[in-house]
């Protein structure tokens, strides 16, 4: 074991302790810290010993076992004890040194510490950490931005631990951990990442409710399905786990995840993700739409009551060609997964331009690509995307998804038609169609929003065949 250590970890709770093990496991020398010393003295005496992993007693004893610059990892809740340990640790480091915090922050408290530690000469580094207990430990998608300058010091330590993939592009293996860009820039990633999540599950839940429902699929069929599905475009980790979901029998025989109560939980950050849209001014509609899914299913009691009140079209056998069908359907989800990405992309742009950050927008796509939920083929893509262009204003506007989505357009509309006509319910594959018929659109009605604005509120508006940026203003009833 080295005589300072590489890196210290405070915080000894699952995420914690893997990430210390795995740091261990690729040759760097660790110390060990948590607030009850207790978690110290058992890590040390279990899963710990023998590895290259000393423990702390208390900050200072912390600090003076780091080689300089110091680098400090906080893996605690987050919120006011990530305020808290900065307190501590502030009077006992020097100019140079590093703070890292690898939890779940809301950006702009990372945005406000990065900027508070700068000013005591300190660097901040705010960090994604996804693939929980099991990633931390075999290698997570690791996010990081904050101070630029404290990129240097830590790569080495994130990129050996984090996730490792295949380029498919290029061949290369590349890690799944890269600079981000400034301030809360990574903690930002982190949370669009857990958008993309909550619309993933949900366009994967609609495509699911469309082979049961509609199709008349069983389980096993459906699972089928999204085998065949998981050997093209949509191959994915969600997509593989609902595989097995889908096969998995209870005790009786019969598929578990008929039996399993239909209301969605939720931790908070697919909010985060649809509030920060709605603040920055992005449609990110899909996204929104799947937390209002999660949202509606936890009416179930309100959902149960009106299903006998409300009714809908008569449910009818489906008639049509089956693999035809499916196939549209599998477009469908292809595309409307392109389009959730290019909403995401487009928050992140925005928030570049709004908090001044150079985001790397094809590094992010590869971050993404292992070690995390979202893991998928289709990433590499994204890649490829902002290689060719790193201007690129939407993700839609290049070549490969351009033409992917003008190829599934009418499988997407055909499968929302059936669904519509059916009474099931689309959210998210309809937020992709209305997205993509927006922004393809060059005159939508909101010339008649500007004249009602106009009307009631003197807001004024521009003209057609005026210049831009010349307001008028007209006496709608001449009173
Ligand atoms: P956690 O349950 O979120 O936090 C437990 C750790 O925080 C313990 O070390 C605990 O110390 C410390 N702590 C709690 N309250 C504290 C306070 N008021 N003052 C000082 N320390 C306090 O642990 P976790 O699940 O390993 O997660 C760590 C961070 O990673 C969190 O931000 C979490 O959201 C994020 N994260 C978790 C996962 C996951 O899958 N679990 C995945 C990605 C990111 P004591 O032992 O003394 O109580």
């Amino acid at each position: 074991m080295k005589t300072l250590s590489d890196i210290g970890l405070v915080g000894l709770a699952v995420m914690g302790e893997n990430l210390i093990l795995n740091m261990a496991s690729k040759g760097f020398t660790v110390t060990a810290f948590n607030r009850s010393y207790e978690k110290v003295e058992k890590f040390l005496a279990g899963r710990a010993a023998g590895k290259t992993i000393r423990g702390a007693k208390d900050i200072p004893e912390l600090v003076a076992s780091l080689a300089k610059p110091r680098k400090v990892m906080l893996m605690v809740k987050a919120g006011q004890p990530v305020d808290d340990f900065i307190e501590q640790l502030i009077p006992h480091l020097e100019e140079g040194d590093i703070i890292i915090d690898g939890g779940n922050t809301h950006y702009p408290d990372s945005n406000r510490r990065t900027a508070y530690l700068k000013g005591k000469g300190l660097h901040y580094i705010g960090t994604g950490v996804s693939g929980g207990e099991e990633g931390a430990l075999t290698g997570p998608s690791i996010m990081p931005g904050g101070a630029p300058e404290a990129w240097e010091h830590v790569q080495e330590i994130f990129q050996n631990i984090s996730a490792k993939v295949t380029d498919s592009n290029t061949g290369e293996t590349v890690p799944c951990c890269d600079w981000v860009g400034e301030d809360g820039a990574g903690h930002f990633v982190k949370m669009v990442h857990n958008g993309i999540e909550y619309g993933d599950m949900q366009l994967i839940c609609e495509a699911y409710h469309i082979m049961h429902d509609v199709v008349g699929l069983n389980s096993d069929e459906i699972a089928d399905v999204f085998e065949q599905w998981s050997k093209t475009e949509l191959d994915s980790y969600l997509v593989d786990i609902t595989i097995d979901i889908c096969r998995y029998k209870d005790t009786d025989g019969t598929p578990l995840v008929e039996k399993i109560l239909d209301t969605a939980g939720q931790k908070g950050t697919g909010k985060w993700t649809g509030v920060t849209a709605l603040e920055l001014g992005i449609p990110l509609t899909l996204i929104a739409e799947s937390v209002f899914s999660r949202c509606i299913s936890a009416q179930k009691d309100a959902r149960v009551a009106a299903s006998s009140i409300l009714s809908g079209p008569e449910k009818v056998a489906f008639t049509g060609d089956k693999t035809v069908f499916l196939e549209s359907l599998r477009q469908a989800l292809l595309m409307a997964k392109m389009i959730s990405y290019a909403q995401g992309y487009d928050l992140m742009q925005e928030a570049a331009k709004e908090f001044g950050w150079h985001l790397n927008y094809g590094g992010i796509a590869m971050m993404w690509r292992g070690g995390c939920i979202i893991r998928s083929a289709f990433l590499d893509n994204i890649k490829a995307a902002y290689d060719n262009n790193p201007e690129l204003n939407n993700l839609l506007l290049d070549p490969y998804f351009s033409k992917t989505v003008q190829d599934a357009q009418g499988g997407l509309r055909q499968v929302i038609g059936q669904a519509v006509t059916v009474g099931i319910p689309v959210p998210c594959l309809s937020a992709a169609l209305n997205y993509f018929d927006s922004f393809r659109t060059a005159r939508l009605p909101a010339n008649l929003l500007q004249a009602q604005r106009d009307y009631f509120g003197a807001h004024t508006y521009e003209r057609l065949d005026g210049p831009r940026g010349e307001f008028h203003h007209t006496n709608w009833t001449g009173r």
